[in-house]
């Protein structure tokens, strides 16, 4: 047995595939990305808390000489079991590398892949079907995502579907939705456009934004970020079923109907909840990078065809 293997042994360290599967469900619970095991990064100590390790085993060390410079360096033991747990993983196309994901992220981080992020699901139990709704970032998703944001808007935008274009098979449809959802919510901050509320479940799993389209899906909007617009639940349902719209310099319109709502609507408690929602000519809350704001034609397309004037 190797020197490494007899201190893994010694020091009763778990088995290299337990601690995959435990970085796997990690990765779910990160969002998909951890950073690179490093002394004080506090990944490494979460993980160990996972298999309640001693300070013994967390603070075990490798000594290997160097041959070459003739000097003796020393590794955690701990980090070396990760870093052999995460390499296996990338090995097996279920992660990407920290060398590779940094191209995306600008991190030193592991991300989970497509297939990652399936497994990690079936590990946790959640269903697959979950996988659309979950803000996970994934290689193959993330990648599209960077994609869009530095790509500049089309000059003359269409924010209908090609009509003619034949239904492609659910796995790229289900890929696209997310796409949409990640880089609509990332672009926003995670915040309402309308009212700025950014909040998520305990769990960091889910956040209460949601990606909306300006041009609905039934009517064959695009999934892209120019038909695309963060609202929390409220705004999302008061802008889907028409309630407010917004100007073409980005300022909510709203319908005259809300003044005729009446006195014991939209209430809670005493206060007018919902009448206070929406602020005629607010400025909406737009991403950061200008190019991504919503389209004109988009807007244009809600304002005739959903607004209630
Ligand atoms: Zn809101």
């Amino acid at each position: 047995m190797s020197y490494e293997g007899e201190m893994l042994k010694k020091m009763r360290m778990p088995a290299r595939k337990e601690v995959e599967e435990a970085l796997l469900k990690t990765l779910i619970k990160h969002n998909g990305t951890i950073k690179e095991f490093a002394t004080g990064e506090e990944i490494v100590d979460e993980l160990a808390d996972l298999f309640s390790l001693n300070e013994e085993q967390r603070s075990a060390v490798l000594e290997r000489i160097y041959r070459k410079e003739n000097r003796v360096v020393k590794t955690p033991l701990w980090h070396r079991l990760l870093y052999r747990a995460a390499d296996s993983l990338a090995r097996n196309k279920l992660v990407t590398r920290p060398t590779k994901t940094i191209n995306l992220t600008n991190k030193r981080e592991w991300m989970l892949t497509e297939r990652g992020y399936d497994f990690g699901l079936r590990l946790l139990k959640i269903p697959s079907t979950q996988k659309d709704i979950l803000p996970i970032k994934s290689f193959e998703v993330q990648k599209l995502v960077n994609k869009i944001k530095s790509s500049p808007k089309p000059e003359k935008y269409d924010p209908f579907e090609n009509r003619m274009r034949k239904r492609t098979v659910t796995k790229t449809l289900n890929i696209r939705s997310r796409v949409f959802r990640q880089v609509v919510i990332e672009s926003y901050d995670y915040r309402c456009s309308v009212c700025g509320l950014k909040i998520n479940s305990p769990d960091n799993l889910y956040w209460e934004v949601e990606a909306a389209h300006i041009v609905p899906h039934s009517k064959k909007g695009k999934d892209d970020i120019w038909n695309g617009i963060a609202l929390c639940r409220l705004h999302h349902w008061a802008f889907d079923v028409g309630w407010f719209s917004l100007t073409d310099d980005y300022k909510i319109l709203l319908s005259t109907g809300y003044d005729k709502l009446p006195n014991d609507y939209g209430k809670i408690g005493n206060i007018d909840f919902f009448k206070n929602a929406i602020t005629p000519n607010k400025p909406l809350l737009l991403p950061e990078i200008k190019s991504l704001k919503p389209d004109k034609a988009s807007i244009q397309w809600h304002r005739k065809n959903i607004f209630y004037k």
